[in-house]
């Protein structure tokens, strides 16, 4: 836990957010500024700084792609999803917490832009 790190601060609830599914190893809550109609953060609840550092630590990844999988069948996204996370500024990291963007209910483009 990082004391003043947005996502730790939401996922030790000091921070409120909607929460829509939780496992041991991440949170998924509704992105403030949503960019489909299903917009759902899924990060990790011990602080890891981006996907560049997820070769140094074991465990948490995959509970959350399992969140991610089971949050998508919530969601009743049948025709498909995109799970997308940004790495540094060229890429639009704004939060330096580890996060995997869960979008859809829209067709996607593609490239991303
Ligand atoms: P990034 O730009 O780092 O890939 O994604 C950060 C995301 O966090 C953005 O999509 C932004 O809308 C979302 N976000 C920023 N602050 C908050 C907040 O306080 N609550 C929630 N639910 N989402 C936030
Ligand atoms: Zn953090």
């Amino acid at each position: 836990m990082i004391a003043d790190c947005l996502f730790c601060q939401i996922a030790s609830e000091e921070i409120p957010a909607d929460i829509v599914a939780r496992n041991d190893d991440a949170i998924a809550f509704r992105d403030l500024n949503p960019q489909a109609p299903t917009h759902v953060l899924i990060i990790s609840i011990s602080h890891i700084d981006s996907a560049a550092d997820l070769g140094t630590v074991d465990g948490a990844i995959a509970g959350l792609f399992e969140l991610a999988a089971s949050v998508a069948e919530a969601e009743n996204l049948d025709g498909g999803w995109r799970l997308v996370t940004n790495v540094g500024p060229d890429a639009g990291q704004t939060v330096h917490h580890l996060h995997f963007h869960l979008l859809g209910g829209r067709q996607m483009g593609w490239p991303p832009g």
